[in-house]
């Protein structure tokens, strides 16, 4: 295959569609700056995180998220312990903590839901400027110039992958 023919200018490539990745590129897109992001896998459809913070409510309502994780989620206000029982014969209840680690959010719970979901409402955000995830892209390598002219212009692409 022609690798020439894969070649696209970006003024930031994002290297990985996990909630790092995808938030990032969220942002970025809508604030108008031309990204690609690319992932290796398929797009995520559950396990991982599951639960999520006062703090990262606070962070979805930021970027008008902030209703669809509410929809869609369970609030979460006291999480269980369980542990296996000595004599083997099962598991136990061995405490009861709240679901919360910050106390000053207007937030008074957490929210559970799946990663998979998490990840789908960035995607759809920002779908919504154009951006979709590049998937089943593996980097094979990444070229950064050394050239002080070509670093200090701000025209030019000092990194290729
Ligand atoms: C079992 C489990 C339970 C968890 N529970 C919680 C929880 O309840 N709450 C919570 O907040 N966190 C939880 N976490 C942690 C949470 O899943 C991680 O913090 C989060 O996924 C990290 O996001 P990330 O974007 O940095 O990395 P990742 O989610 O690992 O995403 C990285 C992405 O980059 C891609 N990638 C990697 N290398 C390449 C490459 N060379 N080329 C192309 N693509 C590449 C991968 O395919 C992946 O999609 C849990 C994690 C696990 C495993």
């Amino acid at each position: 295959m022609d690798l020439q023919t894969q070649l696209t200018e970006v003024d930031i490539l994002i290297i990985g569609a996990g909630p790092a990745g995808l938030v990032c590129a969220n942002a970025l897109a809508k604030a108008g700056i031309h990204v690609k992001i690319i992932d290796h896998k398929q797009k995520r459809t559950a396990g991982h995180a599951d639960a999520i913070m006062p703090r990262t409510i606070e962070i979805m309502h930021s970027y008008g998220l902030g209703a669809d994780v509410l929809s869609q989620a369970c609030p979460a206000h006291t999480i269980a312990f369980y542990s296996s029982r000595a004599d083997g014969s099962g598991i136990e209840n061995t405490n009861h903590a709240p679901a919360l680690s910050e106390t000053d959010s207007q937030w008074r719970y957490s929210l559970t839901l799946h990663q998979g979901a998490i990840e789908e409402l960035f995607i759809q955000s920002m779908a919504k400027e154009g951006l979709t995830v590049n998937r089943s892209v593996h980097p094979i390598s990444i070229q950064v110039s050394n050239d002080p002219s070509v670093l200090s212009d701000r025209n030019a692409r000092p990194v290729i992958r």
